[in-house]
């Protein structure tokens, strides 16, 4: 039925979801740079836009939140008055007169918002979750105002659309998942009109609502995930992510600065890349549009004529083997033996639980039978929770000294090569270590899985930029 009502509304021309980030809306230049590249597009798409807060903003929120529930005022006014001018600033640059006077006053009436939750905060000495989304995502909402108005004012049809009237998602705050049913409906029922009127909507991103209505948000950098949820609701032809940097790279520039763009990757390439660290993509980002084999871009609104990366289901075979190399810096390395006494079934059933009760995901596992030993990597972030919750689940054995005290192994390193081609292609593993053992570079651990997609290494945190280096040189990337 809503596929229907779209097709009958709908002209037949592309729908494209362009997403921008927040450096791609972080000041009045960055944001006539979004209406330049909007105009160039509108004569031959119909566009649904996704705006991230401006650059700095949702940090400068959340940081305010957390002042405000330890009581402290000032901190938070300051942020207030930071808040209003960086908004204000724009708009007096770029807004027509008349769309001044309708949004200054929306612009300030969500400045009275920030401050209502604020007070709040403030004399409870308490921030709730939900509390927390509602508030950390208001830079959207400030953006996604401003932007269309900017739109408008350079000749564009535009409105401002608030995500919490499309994307459905369940109550986990902070980390929402969308319930795409209700999502396709609402966004159909919310977007469709405008986009039949040839009006672009500019939906804010990272944030969604319950059921009930109540502001939930996606977890940070949670924009790029708002963007394919869209197009995955309104079928559309492809979804653009611009963003700061020219597409998906070999490797992190900053550790190898010949590392080069990939003009096609997988959507499980991706998917793997941005689990482990590239920070092109928020990591959920791909799941709604791959079973519809949507494509993907990144692009660079900085660079707007570089053509960026195209993510898609089977991209043109590049060179086989190894495509990208990623890595995660900031590791640990948990290791359990459950000695004589507890057996490794029992041993595994009870460490994953201690990890599904912290909703902890591990960065790689590896396990030895004989020795009834289980290793896992996590980031160094959830290490405390972890550890916490592993002592209590066996607190009598380790009494007793029935599992070797758990050993922890800091300032970890896991290095990832990634590439749908990898497998069955002999010898990359071999490849790799020979070029990490001839830098001296020890490997602690090593994890692949059998659909051949990564091989991860963990090294010594301070070996990552020579392994990573290494390794890059070795496949010839
Ligand atoms: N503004 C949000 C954040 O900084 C969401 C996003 O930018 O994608 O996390
Ligand atoms: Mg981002």
């Amino acid at each position: 039925m809503v596929k229907e009502s779209q097709s009958s509304g709908r002209s037949r021309r592309p729908l494209i979801v362009m997403k921008f980030g927040g450096t791609s809306v972080g000041s009045a230049e960055r944001m006539q740079g979004v209406a330049d590249i909007l105009k160039e597009h509108a004569g031959h798409a119909d566009m649904v836009v996704v705006v991230s807060a401006m650059g700095g903003a949702t940090d400068m929120l959340i940081r305010a939140a957390n002042q405000a529930s330890d009581g402290q005022e000032e901190p938070w006014k300051g942020s207030r008055q930071e808040l209003a001018r960086r908004h204000r600033e724009v708009a007096d640059q770029l807004l027509s007169a008349s769309e001044q006077s309708s949004v200054l006053p929306r612009l300030a009436e969500l400045v009275k918002h920030f401050e209502n939750l604020c007070s709040g905060f403030t004399l409870l000495h308490e921030i709730t979750p939900r509390g927390m989304d509602t508030l950390s995502s208001l830079g959207e909402v400030m953006s996604a105002t401003l932007m269309a108005a900017i739109l408008r004012s350079s000749g564009l049809k535009a409105e401002a659309v608030d995500a919490t009237e499309c994307i459905v998602t369940d109550d986990n705050f902070g980390n929402a998942s969308p319930l795409f049913d209700e999502t396709g409906a609402k966004t159909h029922a919310r977007l469709g009109p405008l986009l039949k009127r040839s009006v672009i909507p500019v939906v804010t991103g990272f944030r969604g609502a319950t059921k009930e209505g109540v502001c939930t948000t996606l977890g940070r950098g949670g924009s790029d995930y708002s963007a394919t949820i869209l197009g995955s609701a309104l079928d559309a032809t492809e979804v653009w992510i611009w963003t700061d940097v020219d597409g998906v790279l070999t490797a992190d520039p900053r550790l190898v600065p010949e590392a080069r763009i990939l003009p096609e990757v997988s959507y499980r390439e991706a998917i793997e890349l941005s689990f482990f660290g590239a920070k092109v993509l928020h990591p959920r980002t791909i799941q709604p549009v791959m079973q519809k084999e949507i494509p993907v871009w990144i692009k660079n609104s900085f660079n707007p004529s570089c053509p960026g990366t195209k993510i898609v289901a089977a991209p043109r075979n590049g060179h086989g083997g190894v495509k990208a190399i990623t890595s995660v810096k900031d590791a640990v390395l948990i290791t359990l033996s459950g000695r004589n006494s507890i057996s490794f079934p029992q041993l595994a059933a009870r460490v994953f639980n201690c990890l599904y009760l912290e909703n902890v995901s591990t960065l790689m596992v590896t396990q030895s039978s004989a020795d009834n030993v289980l290793c896992f990597a996590i980031h160094q972030a959830d290490l405390l929770r972890v550890k916490t919750q592993l002592e209590k689940a066996f607190e009598l054995e380790m009494l007793h000294d029935y599992v070797g005290m758990l050993e922890v192994m800091p300032r970890v390193a896991i290095v990832v090569t990634v590439g749908e081609n990898m497998k069955g292609t002999p010898g990359i593993t071999g490849r790799a270590f020979g070029a990490l053992g001839r830098k001296g570079i020890n490997v602690i651990a090593i994890a692949q899985g059998s659909s051949e997609l990564s091989i991860s290494f963990a090294i010594k945190s301070s070996d990552m930029k020579e392994a990573v280096k290494a390794v890059h040189e070795e496949f010839n990337l």
